[in-house]
């Protein structure tokens, strides 16, 4: 049976979850413009904006004879809980044949759960597949960590950005080589040693820039679909850090007892804007950008796909945000009409606002002192 599952992020983690439980693996493609066209092409009109993209990409990924995706459902009161079912719906409408397992929280039925696990772990022994999933859960870790140091020091690579970008692909070619946790230590000490070669240095703290990004977690995650907005942001000097990599998400949905301690406290610095769960990581999104002002970021974006109700919500609540905690917020939404040029212009000007602020203050500082 070929399994495949949905392109978003860190991909090379579910590819090798797959992989060591002996599961033929297709990888889905990275999403283009094609993937898109095809997506906005099958789905509903008004379907949120990821939903057309993940469509795009099984139907790309059923071109290459795949017979299973598995994939996760939603949490709380948004559409991404029937993005599944409907997936299935309209794939089988359009004649094809494959079957779903899609993932809930196993608090909302342990015996489905139970049962997914049992197709996903074929013939391995329980004590094989902890193995695998610490292995995995490992590797995810490590990966988001190196990533976050590449978002942070890439913004001050100059003449050594290609150098570093393609350092980059090839730590993460060494991360898809893994076989077990040991491995990991491995790779993540090459990796750490491959970037202290380029000796990069970070600005001192009166220079330094840095930028979070929040909203919903597919186009917060995916750089294919959001323009690529980590890179562009470091090749305008800017560190930047998201409020979800893959390894926060497994934390929340998959081990909740480990994530629960981090989900309470940005819900708590969500409280006086938006109080209740009201689906996707809206109310997460909200005490990101109060936990990066607390933690001294200069400027969070806030990144919304088409359609999406519930970041149209905390969206509505930027503005008092900004006022609130002197922040600059810039809001994007993103959908098939996202232009390359529209994007790079707004980021520009993002970021030369807050360097020009940074800059103000600091004068002023001097002078008052
Ligand atoms: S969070 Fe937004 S974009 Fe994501 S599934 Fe829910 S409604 Fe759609």
């Amino acid at each position: 049976m070929r399994v495949s599952f949905p392109y978003m992020g860190a991909t090379i983690i579910y590819g090798k979850l797959l992989e060591l439980l002996g599961h033929e693996v297709i990888m889905p493609p990275r999403p283009t413009r094609k993937t898109i066209e095809l997506g906005v092409k099958y789905s509903p009109e008004f379907a949120c904006f990821p939903f057309k993209v993940l469509l795009g990409t099984y139907l790309e990924c059923l071109d290459k004879g795949v017979d299973l995706f598995v994939t996760t459902g939603g949490q709380g009161p948004c559409r991404a809980g029937f993005y599944g079912e409907l997936h299935k719906k309209i794939l089988e409408n359009l004649g094809y044949e494959v079957d779903f397992i899609i993932f809930d929280p196993p608090w909302r039925g342990f015996e489905k759960f139970y049962k997914q696990i049992l197709t996903l772990k074929k013939d391995n022994s329980w004590p094989e597949v902890l193995r695998v999933i610490h292995t995995v859960y490992q590797m995810c870790k490590s990966l988001d960590k190196i990533e976050k140091t590449i978002t942070t020091i890439r913004a001050y690579a100059g003449q050594e950005w290609a150098g570093l970008n393609k350092s980059w692909q090839d730590i993460l070619r060494a991360y898809s080589r893994i076989e077990t946790a040991r491995d990991v230590a491995r790779v993540e000490k090459e990796a750490l040693e491959e970037i202290k070669k380029y000796n990069l240095q970070l600005a001192p703290v009166e220079k330094r820039i840095r930028i979070g990004i929040v909203g919903e977690i597919y186009v917060v995650m995916e750089a294919s679909i959001n323009g690529n907005i980590e890179e562009i942001l470091n090749s305008f000097g800017a560190e930047v850090e998201r409020s979800l990599y893959l390894s926060t998400y497994i934390d929340e949905t998959i081990f909740p007892w480990i994530g629960r301690k981090e989900k309470e406290k940005l819900c708590q610095k969500a409280r006086g804007y938006i109080n209740l769960n009201i689906g996707g990581h809206a109310r997460l999104s909200v005490g990101q950008i109060v936990d990066f002002k607390d933690r001294g970021f200069d400027g969070v974006i806030h990144l919304k796909p088409f359609a999406c109700l519930p970041e149209l919500i905390s969206e509505s609540m930027l503005e008092k945000l900004s006022a609130d905690l002197d922040l600059p917020i810039l809001s994007l939404s993103i959908d098939e009409q996202t232009a390359e040029a529209n994007l790079l212009t707004r980021l520009d000007a993002f970021v030369d606002f807050i360097k020009y602020r940074k800059a103000n203050c600091e004068e002023r500082m001097s002078l008052s002192g």
